[in-house]
């Protein structure tokens, strides 16, 4: 079955290592939602045959939208799309936008999985990430929401400028503690154009030590899975059956289709994007015209090496599904690179798949890079 992301393209404030797509002015939602609407229309009859079971609500911040207002989106969405009734449906949550009974509301709104921005437990840090919420008001409502549904996942960045083992580790005792049986840890990220990217140029000390970077990411994995969470993407654990059903669609090669400004598609063997403005957006669809750029159909060589890529950076080459995807038997093809990154302790065979140890994870680019 195949995956629906929409993309809500609004923020109250810029975090400053921040370089995904919205807009500050909260007033235009009614505009995006009517345009939303007509997307959702336009597309359904062109996949009337296909069964979705995942439907993940990204942005942007979709906790800018009220419950009755998500829970129209998925009304429409269900109204007009093939959704299975068990499907995972996954809601992005910035803590500062709940108040008393929204995790209710936003349950009784359809929605099954929250997936919490928090990034720190540590007040010196969300200050540094420019974050509008404190630490203790990330617990509250994460300990709120896992009264009422353990599908929680929380966000965690490490790598900040000076920021020690313990911090980090307070911050996943945290994320535990509240009730999280998800936890994408991420690296602190300087995105060209960003504030944070642009402090680095006066302030060269902000920038990350390799060194340090590599040690942090070893202690989160090590710490995580000694917590019984599956490490099942780079970035990425799970409690056993917390996994996001949506992201492997990603990295298993599976269909997406993706709605609202900038978001990303993949379907019938082809790729493209919405275009990545509020208003290119909301105009063309205005005028009952999908807002598409960038369509192309990815050649075999492409293909192969983006799911090589994504096979090592979550969980293996799956044999069979690359032979599908390429015509090709891998085991036949990489017989010495695969036994030289076995016996280097870098991956193993398994299950008819080739995947990457603890070590070899935190080298995947290079890997893939170096030996496809
Ligand atoms: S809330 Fe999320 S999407 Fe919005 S600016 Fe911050 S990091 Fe970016």
């Amino acid at each position: 079955m195949s995956g629906l992301y929409i993309h809500i393209p609004f923020c109250r404030k810029r975090c400053n290592y921040c370089d995904f797509f919205f807009i500050t002015n909260t007033k235009r939602k009614t505009e995006f939602l009517n345009a939303l609407s007509a997307e959702i229309s336009l597309l359904s009859d062109q996949y009337s045959l296909e069964k979705f079971d995942t439907v993940f609500l990204g942005g942007g911040t979709p906790t800018v939208l009220t419950s009755d207002e998500i829970s129209d989106v998925i009304k429409t969405l269900r109204d007009n799309f093939n959704i299975d009734h068990n499907s995972e449906i996954t809601m992005e949550s910035n803590p500062e936008d709940f108040t008393d009974g929204s995790i209710e509301n936003y349950l009784r709104a359809g929605i099954n999985r929250f997936s919490f921005g928090v990034q720190s437990f540590i007040d010196s840090e969300l200050k540094f990430l420019t974050r509008q919420h404190t630490a203790e008001m990330a617990e509250h409502v994460i300990r709120n929401a896992s009264g009422l549904t353990k599908n929680i996942s929380v966000d965690i960045i490490y790598s900040l400028p000076s920021q020690t083992d313990e911090d980090v580790n307070c911050s996943i005792s945290k994320a535990i503690e509240s009730g999280a049986n998800h936890i994408s840890a991420y690296s602190l990220t300087y995105e060209k154009g960003t504030s944070l990217y642009k402090s680095t140029e006066n302030d060269p000390g902000l920038l990350k030590d390799p060194v340090r970077d590599s040690e942090f990411y070893f202690k989160v994995s090590e710490r995580l899975c000694a917590e019984g969470f599956e490490h099942y993407e780079i970035s990425n654990f799970a409690r056993p059956g917390y996994k996001s059903r949506h992201n492997m669609k990603y990295w298993t090669y599976e269909n997406y289709l993706g709605l609202g400004p900038s978001s990303h598609s993949f379907f019938f063997k082809k790729r493209w994007n919405n275009v990545r403005s509020y208003s290119g957006y909301v105009n063309s669809l205005t005028e009952k015209i999908l807002p598409v750029e960038n369509l192309y159909e990815p050649d075999t060589d492409y293909v192969k090496l983006e799911y090589i890529m994504l096979g090592l950076r979550s969980e293996g080459i799956n044999f069979e599904t690359y032979r599908k995807l390429t015509g090709e038997d891998f085991e036949t093809k990489y017989k010495a690179p695969a036994e030289e990154l076995c016996s280097a302790g870098l991956a193993f065979k398994c299950d008819g798949k080739l995947k990457l140890t603890e070590k070899g994870y935190s080298i995947a680019d290079e890997i893939t890079a170096r030996y496809f």
